[in-house]
């Protein structure tokens, strides 16, 4: 006996069912062959409409996978680390059991990257390899990230061990891929959202130990430079509303979270549209973009203003910026906020102007030297991080001693520097030349290493015998006689547990996440030495006080 109210829903939630079916029908490929290949999935909009029907089929069809292991191996940006902690929540709730051994695993997940072919064809390496295994082997291979959506259903072609295939904006889909690959299918979903930020998803912390965390921001990139897959492989951007930030940031610095960095594929275009009022942060001067200028929104320096301002114990970075985006007032915020970490990541590309309108990036040589001066005029003691991409289409010789001399002229304290890969689908695939050869791009890459270590070194001597404020990461990875930490310009800083020198100069128990005041004894290019010296008490107030004892930490160019 069923009431009528019962009867009513019963056959409202068959209705449901059948329209879900038909739904899915339109996703699903069957196969000749035993292996039906699903295309793609249905995107975020199926999961709100159904949401009270996806909650009953997780009761249900994926009851059965409840403790079933998964393992996730993560290469490329920290993007993608932010997304495995979101997939594994997502797998978690679904009741999948994350380990921390692939060998453990019955599914294992490989979070790709595309931006270069030498990335894409480690992952096949390791394809490969899964697929030779003969012992531990997983059950359910897939891959997740940039690969999975630039290469979509043809990586089943590339490799017979791939079941699973799903893109950076379908992980909420990877239960019903999983499940699917459990009874014998194959099943990709690529969909790109215009919506999907996984706001309302707690990531689980992989390194929960960690006073250090990720929050990503915003998805997504409208800006089609062109050498970059990204565009395709993330879609168009998209940020998290700001009181989803807050909240994330709140729990991690309840959990005891000391430093937080923001991230986004253009964290500083970050725009809350569903945040009320009117903002305009406006653009770097000198800055173009492919789109108009966007009004309106909660804009990246208020968000960085309310969060800096909301915990102010907990320091601030963020990654990856796009130079166009660097309002006076967010250069402002940086240099008086003392727990916005002095460091700034600006990517150049190139120093050679005719390059970068090649490259469509928007800007000048001199308009970006321009907003390297204004930061360094705005931000007492920042450290400028960079990216250069050596030998793009018809770079020619003086076109890479410009970009030599820009590394001179910035003083950066680290680049992060690629031999040009022509990646399909971008303007520079459909219209320009790869015409520089390999063994020069390589010469050229080589060349912009040797000259930016050689200044962050000599910048780096400068600091022996200043203070400075680091925070205590955890245990040096080459000895646990020494602690590891970052100052505030995002170098690694490595202290003795035990006091080096006869003086015994700490006295005063440190733990992990600890900010610490540390005397630099001893510098190379990427690493400082250093004698803790005393502890900084929490909150605004000692890091102002701290800050304002310590001494600058990097010269200011000459
Ligand atoms: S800004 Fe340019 S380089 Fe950066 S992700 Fe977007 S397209 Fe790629």
């Amino acid at each position: 006996f069923q009431r009528p109210s019962t009867l009513i829903a019963n056959s409202s939630l068959a209705l449901r069912l059948l329209r879900c079916r038909s739904l899915c029908s339109r996703y699903t490929a069957t196969r000749a062959s035993k292996e039906p290949l699903l295309q793609s999935g249905p995107g975020l909009q199926h999961f709100l409409q159904d949401a009270a029907l996806q909650k009953k089929m997780q009761q249900s069809d994926l009851s059965n996978h409840f403790g079933k292991s998964v393992f996730i191996e993560t290469r490329g940006c920290q993007m993608n680390f932010a997304d495995t902690e979101v997939v594994m929540s997502i797998l978690t709730k679904a009741g999948y059991r994350i380990v921390s051994s692939g060998q453990e695993a019955n599914i294992y997940l490989i979070m790709t990257c595309a931006i270069r072919e030498g990335a894409e064809n480690k992952i096949r390496k390791k394809l490969h390899w899964l697929s030779n295994l003969k012992q531990h082997r997983p059950h359910t291979v897939g891959v997740l990230g940039c690969m999975a959506e630039r290469l979509k259903s043809k990586l089943f072609d590339e490799s017979s061990v791939v079941r699973v295939i799903c893109g950076p904006d379908a992980y909420r889909d990877l239960p019903r891929l999983l499940a699917d690959a459990d009874s014998g299918q194959r099943g990709a979903n690529t969909q790109l959202s215009l919506e999907e930020t996984y706001a309302d998803v707690n990531p689980i912390r992989a390194q929960p130990e960690s006073p250090a965390a990720f929050v990503s921001i915003m998805r997504g990139c409208d800006n089609h430079c062109a050498f970059c897959v990204v565009p395709q492989t993330r879609g168009r951007e998209r940020s998290t509303p700001a009181d989803a930030v807050a909240d994330q940031v709140g729990r991690l610095v309840d959990g005891g979270v000391r430093e937080v960095t923001l991230l986004g594929q253009n964290v500083n275009s970050y725009r809350d549209v569903s945040s009320a009022g009117v903002f305009a942060a406006g653009r770097t001067p000198g800055f173009s973009a492919v789109y108009a200028e966007r009004i309106g929104g909660l804009q990246f320096p208020d968000l960085l203003d309310r969060l800096s301002a909301g915990y102010p114990a907990c320091r601030f970075r963020f990654t990856s910026p796009h130079p166009k985006d660097f309002p006076a007032s967010l250069l402002q915020l940086i240099g008086e906020r003392p727990n916005l970490a002095k460091q700034l990541h600006l990517p150049a590309q190139s120093g050679s102007t005719a390059v970068l309108q090649r490259m469509r990036r928007g800007y000048s040589r001199e308009a970006y030297l321009r907003l390297v001066d204004d930061a360094r005029a705005a931000v007492p003691n920042l450290a400028i991080t960079g990216d250069i991409i050596c030998g793009f289409c018809g770079e020619t010789e003086a076109d890479h001693e410009d970009t030599l001399e820009l590394l001179r002229l910035v003083r950066y304290s680290f680049v992060y520097h690629y031999a040009y890969s022509v990646r399909e689908r971008t303007r520079a695939h459909r219209l320009m030349k790869d015409d520089v050869p390999e063994e020069v791009k390589m010469r050229r890459s080589a060349e912009v290493d040797r000259v930016f270590r050689d200044i962050a070194s000599a910048d780096n001597q400068l600091s022996v015998g200043q203070r400075q404020l680091v925070l205590i990461e955890g245990d040096s990875r080459r000895s646990a006689d020494w602690w590891r930490g970052r100052n505030d310009q995002g170098i690694r800083v490595l202290l003795p547990k035990l006091p080096q020198s006869a003086q015994r100069i700490h006295q005063f128990d440190i733990r992990v996440g600890d900010f610490v005041a540390a005397r630099v004894d001893s510098a190379g290019a990427q690493t400082l030495l250093a004698e803790p010296l005393a502890p900084v008490p929490d909150g605004p107030a000692g890091f102002a006080s701290a800050l304002a004892e310590l001494d600058s930490s990097r010269p200011l160019p000459a």
